[in-house]
This record gives structure tokens, C-alpha cells and sequence, in this order.
């Protein structure tokens, strides 16, 4: 059997779906590997590197290959080159791959999406979207610490007291707890709300402080949030308009599965920030927390910095890749039995992961957004 890793071609994206360090892994599993030419450039895993791991490294590595790795979803020519019942596995938001995942239903192949990995405790070394979102909200912090004209820690001098920076984190997930945690590391006195009720005890184990607002919890399926009524929104940006305001910092990392991000901040609540003041939404690229924020841009509005994340993780590259490439090569030896494909949709986590198979797709919800159900 033989694998194939792509070099990423979206623009933005600079993580490589496997490093040279996993390749012996998957030999001794009878799993020969290609890798396609300046694959890992970005995060300095040269050719020389894949090929003395063990890998072939090729301008074409499409021909005659089982399965797919790759970060981002392939793309419409790519899925047009392989061979019925070939395997993908890579993020694959069904949501905005229409097209996509309708090419690999008429192909016959059979797509794996690593958004769709369900989050148990067995399916956590398979879990990208938890590692990515660690990336994240990390990355979040350390924007945050550097754009803001002033420290994070307090400072008692010869010359007097400095007071530490003031951050406020809204949506406490894997990204805001990451968030909390590296801005308390730098010293910044920390307050956070979210509206599951579990996050309180997780952000005060950070050292933070839970934001009590007078707001029943909005607890999901899953462990997730819910989606807030149009009431309840209103009200919980008017509950959180002080907070905000009297932050330096504000970093935002809220979501609701399958849905687009709550605004959680108005133009009013920025406009209401001090001069100065640090805005790191790390929602932007899902619909945004913040208004006005813009994916992969930084604006200064009314004096103050608001920083839109587009593929927040991708802005560290090789942590973000290392963590991708346990979590895909966890998830694609779960197909491997005696060095061949075996695919057991028995398998929970397989069966929760697979988009198209057979030339069906497998997928509910994504019939349903298709509108193909019925
Ligand atoms: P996410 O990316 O879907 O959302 C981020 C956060 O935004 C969540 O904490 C959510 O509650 C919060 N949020 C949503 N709407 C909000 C609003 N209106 N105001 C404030 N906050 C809002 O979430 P995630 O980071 O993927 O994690 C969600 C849950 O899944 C957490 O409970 C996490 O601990 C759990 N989880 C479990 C596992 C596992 O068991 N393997 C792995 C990862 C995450």
C-alpha cells in the first residue's frame, strides 16, 4: 500500500500533513510513503529530510496510491486524477465544500474529514480540530501581547508600580483555555466567560477569573454550546459591555458547531475600549465574535487594534503541523490492517469521520445541506 502527502496550495496555508519523523512509523506498518516536492518548505522539512526518513519524494505523487493525506481539502483536479476507491483524509468542512464532496461522491472515493472526528476519549490522539485550536488560541495571546503599546505583567520599579494588562477571553473551548493560560503565563491578569457552565471551574484553574453574568448556561449536545436566541444575544453583549470596556485586551475565540460564530461585540463595545486597546478575534474566518473584524487583516477602529485571524494555526506552522501529523496518522493506522486498506465502518470513529464512500455520502448533515435528503 502507499500513501501520498500533498504540498498545501490554498494561500495562507503553510502546515504539511506529515513530518519525516512519522515515516518509519508507517513502514513498519507496510505502508509505503510519497511525498510530493517542498512539502514541508514551510516548516523545514527539506526533501532530503523525507526522502532519508524513508519517503520518495516526487513532483507527481498521485499515480497508483491508496489513500491521501493532506491538510487542506484536495482540490477539484486532484479529485478528478485518482482512481476509484482511493482514500482522503484532510479537514473537509462539508459546509463549504459543496462542489468537493459532490467530485468525490462521482469518483468513488472515499473521504475522510478531520473536522468530523468525534471528540471521545479514544478519538483524542485523532482530534486535529482540539490540537489546531490549542495553536490557536496560543498564537491569539502572544498577537495580543505583542500589538499592545504596554506589558502584560505588572512591574513594581525603583520608578513605581506598573499595572498588568487587563485580558478578557469570551468562548472558554480548547483555543480561549489556551488563550487564558499563555496570557496568565505572561502575567496579564485574566477574566473569562463562556456559556457552558463547566468552563467557570476550567478558567479558574487557569488562574482566571469567571465573568458572573446573570445568564442561564447554554449547554449542548456533545459538551458543545447552543445557538443563543436573538434575546439572549442582546442581553449577554449588554452583560458583557463593561467587561469589555474595561479591558486592554479582548480575544475571542466563541463557536457553535455546524453554525456561524455568535457576534458577541458590537461597533459600540470596541468604539466604548480605550485607545490603544488590543482586539484578537479568532472567530473572523468563521463569521467572526467581533464587528467588523476582517479574516487576515488588522485594523485600527476608533483608536483601537482589532485583529481578524485567517488560519490562526497555520501562523505556526511546524508546532501546528507536528500535532497534525500524530492526529492524521492516528486516524488513517485505524484503516490499516497487515498492510492493507481495511476500512471497518463498525468503528466509530471511522464511521463519524467518513463524507463520502462508495459513491454515496455518507455524511447526514451534509446531505442535508446539500439538499439531497428525502
Ligand atoms: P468550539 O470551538 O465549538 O467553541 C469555543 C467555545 O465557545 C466553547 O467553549 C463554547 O462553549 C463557546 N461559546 C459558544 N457560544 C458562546 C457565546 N455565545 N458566548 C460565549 N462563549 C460561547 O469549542 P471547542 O473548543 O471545540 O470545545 C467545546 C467543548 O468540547 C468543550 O467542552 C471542550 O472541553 C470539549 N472537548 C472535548 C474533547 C474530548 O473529550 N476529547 C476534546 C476537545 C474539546
Amino acid at each position: 500500500m502507499r500513501i501520498a502527502v500533498l504540498r498545501e496550495r490554498r494561500p495562507g496555508e503553510r502546515r504539511v500533513a506529515l513530518l519525516p519523523e512519522q515515516i518509519p512509523q508507517l513502514l513498519e506498518a507496510g505502508v509505503d510513503v510519497s511525498v510530493e516536492s517542498d512539502a514541508g518548505a514551510e516548516v523545514g522539512a527539506s526533501d532530503e529530510a523525507y526522502s532519508a526518513a524513508g519517503a520518495e519524494v516526487d513532483e507527481d505523487v498521485l499515480e497508483d496510491v491508496n489513500a491521501v493525506l493532506s491538510v487542506q481539502p484536495i482540490n477539484l483536479s486532484t479529485a478528478r486524477r485518482l482512481s476509484e476507491g482511493t482514500v482522503t483524509i484532510s479537514f473537509l468542512p462539508t459546509a463549504e465544500e459543496g462542489p468537493l464532496v459532490r467530485r468525490l461522491r462521482e469518483r468513488r472515493i472515499t473521504s475522510f474529514s478531520m473536522d468530523l472526528v468525534p471528540r471521545t476519549s479514544r478519538a483524542q490522539p485523532m482530534d486535529a480540530m482540539s490540537s489546531q485550536s490549542m495553536v490557536a488560541g496560543y498564537r491569539g495571546a502572544i498577537v495580543a501581547a505583542e500589538r499592545l503599546p504596554r506589558f502584560f505583567p505588572m512591574f513594581m520599579t525603583s520608578a513605581g508600580t506598573v499595572r498588568p494588562a487587563k485580558v478578557l477571553v469570551l468562548g472558554a473551548g480548547v483555543a480561549g483555555l489556551q488563550a487564558i493560560a499563555t496570557a496568565r503565563r505572561l502575567g496579564a491578569v485574566v477574566q473569562a466567560y463562556d456559556v457552558r457552565r463547566s468552563s467557570a471551574e476550567e478558567i479558574a484553574s487557569l488562574g482566571a477569573k469567571f465573568v458572573e453574568v446573570d445568564l442561564p448556561p447554554l449547554e449542548g449536545e456533545g459538551g458543545y454550546a447552543r445557538e443563543m436566541t436573538e434575546e439572549r444575544s442582546t442581553r449577554q453583549r449588554e452583560l458583557l459591555a463593561p467587561h469589555v470596556a474595561d479591558a486592554d485586551v479582548l480575544i475571542t475565540t466563541a463557536s457553535v458547531p455546524g453554525r456561524q460564530a455568535p457576534l458577541l461585540v458590537t461597533a459600540e463595545m470596541v468604539a466604548a475600549m480605550r485607545p490603544g486597546s488590543v482586539v484578537v478575534d479568532l472567530a473572523a474566518d468563521q463569521g467572526g465574535n467581533v464587528a467588523g473584524s476582517i479574516p487576515g487583516q488588522e485594523l485600527s477602529v476608533d483608536g483601537v487594534l482589532v485583529w481578524g485571524g485567517f488560519n490562526v494555526a497555520s501562523q505556526l506552522p511546524r508546532p501546528a503541523s507536528e500535532l497534525y501529523a500524530h492526529n492524521i496518522v492516528n486516524l488513517f493506522l485505524l484503516m490499516v490492517r497487515a498492510g492493507d486498506l481495511h476500512l471497518d465502518f463498525d468503528d466509530d470513529i471511522l464511521a463519524a469521520a467518513c463524507v463520502t464512500h462508495a459513491g454515496r455520502i455518507t455524511h447526514r448533515p451534509t446531505l442535508e445541506l446539500l439538499g439531497e435528503v428525502g
